[in-house]
């Protein structure tokens, strides 16, 4: 963890161990610090969840909101002083369900903030129900015999709502994590970089991932380079079964709320 951006008088975290969220703040952390930007300057906002404990263990000011509503208050902040930069940490329940028109709109206002998703595919804080992204046949608190709603894509939502920049890694990929949040940061508009990850506690144990080296590992066979993908695969190829993209999705230069179009 960067020290001079990390609270150690929060220790201990209540993260479980093997948890990934830990390694995915180490990574935004990494990608804010070579940013250079003034940590007073630097705001985290987050809803509820285990995702949004992390501005909590953050040597910045911080908001720790209402469950789904961290992209409402975070697009206070960035109208109120358009000068901080706003960083925001939710899972993929705050996010695309509670949160799911907050999220939309900020896309297509392409306010000029980042959100950084860790997607567990499951409520992990509040008991393990099912959550937008949980894919059929997995089984939560609420899907006992398995999910059978078809889960959002998270990256063509933000694709499709209109976000300058959309990304998604994993847990494991954390050097390509890092450098992806870094370009989020300094991308002006709303910026999504999607983080899969290893929830044990609340989905692994009910999905044949009990141990955390488990999902890591399905998450590193399953990950499918999406530049790569393009190049070789036949046209109208379908992916391998439970297989997922990676890589770098939209970099655009849409209008940005706020901020005057030159063009
Ligand atoms: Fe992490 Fe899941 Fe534990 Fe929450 S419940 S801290 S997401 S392992």
């Amino acid at each position: 963890m960067r020290d001079d951006w990390f609270r150690e008088d929060r220790l201990p975290h209540i993260y479980c161990a093997g948890c990934g969220n830990g390694t995915i703040m180490n990574c935004v952390l990494e990608a804010v610090e070579r940013t250079g930007w003034d940590q007073k300057k630097t705001i985290f906002v987050s809803g509820i969840g285990c995702s949004s404990r992390a501005p909590g263990y953050i040597l910045t000011d911080s908001l720790h909101t209402t469950h789904g509503r961290a992209i409402a208050f975070a697009t206070g902040v960035k109208m109120a002083n358009p000068s901080l930069h706003v960083v925001v940490f939710t899972g993929d329940g705050d996010l695309a369900a509670i949160g799911g028109n907050h999220f939309i709109h900020a896309c297509r206002r392409n306010i000029d903030i980042t959100v950084v998703c860790m997607n567990n595919h499951i409520y992990g804080m509040t008991g393990g129900q099912g959550s937008p992204t949980t894919p059929i046949g997995k089984t939560s608190t609420t899907t006992p015999y398995g999910a059978d709603e078809a889960p959002f894509d998270l990256a063509e939502l933000a694709i499709a709502a209109g976000a300058n920049y959309v990304a998604r890694w994993t847990s494991f990929h954390v050097k390509q994590l890092t450098e992806s949040v870094l370009t989020g940061l300094n991308t002006p508009g709303f910026s999504l970089i999607e983080v899969r990850c290893q929830c044990p506690t609340s989905y692994g144990r009910r999905n044949k991932y009990r141990e955390p080296v488990d999902y890591m590992t399905y998450l590193k066979s399953h990950a499918v380079l999406k530049e790569k993908w393009e190049r070789t695969a036949a046209p109208g190829a379908e992916l391998p079964a439970d297989s997922f993209l990676v890589g770098e999705f939209v970099r655009r230069q849409r209008p940005v709320m706020g901020v005057p179009d030159e063009a």
